[in-house]
């Protein structure tokens, strides 16, 4: 009976990691590169599983007295709107964009994500650049937030 029930939790543990792994491949390219510094790295595996504790996931297992974002201080804090083309983010997103030679650029953080995906693609060094670039603007945004989250000290763009 007992050897059962560890067989039955056994091979779910298997499915849920199968299934992670085939989420895992659309954004792989991003994490897994030589040039990525470690901890840039470390936080975009945690922001493509979702996994940061912004003020929304947080809610959801304590009571925050403010859900708003520390970046721009109007909307609620979430994945979508504290990576997406606003405030402190927008300043380093187009600052990446500028860099990376792009023309176009979308503002929302789910299509944002869809064209790193792409052009995360491939081992040419055009790609390894934008992971790179990719990678920092996330880590920094992130950074940023948490500076503010934690002290009351604010960067400004030439800081990062
Ligand atoms: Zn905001």
């Amino acid at each position: 009976m007992e050897r059962r029930g560890n067989g039955k939790m056994l091979s779910i543990k298997v499915w849920n990691i199968i299934q992670e792994k085939e989420q895992i491949v659309y954004w792989a390219n991003l994490v897994w590169s030589s040039k990525v510094i470690p901890r840039h790295q470390f936080i975009i595996w945690l922001v493509f599983r979702e996994r940061l504790n912004t003020r929304d996931h947080v809610k959801k297992y304590m009571e925050i007295p403010d859900l708003r974002c520390l970046l721009c201080e109007w909307n609620e804090e979430t994945y979508d709107h504290l990576f997406e083309n606003h405030s402190f983010a927008s300043k380093l997103w187009n600052t990446f964009v500028k860099n990376m030679e792009m023309t176009r650029f979308p503002g929302d953080w789910k299509e944002i994500k869809e064209v790193a995906m792409k052009k995360a693609k491939g081992t040419k060094i055009k790609s390894k650049i934008f992971k790179c670039g990719f990678d920092s603007t996330v880590y920094n945004i992130w950074r940023e937030r948490n500076a503010r989250a934690f002290s009351r000290n604010r960067r400004s763009l030439e800081q990062t």
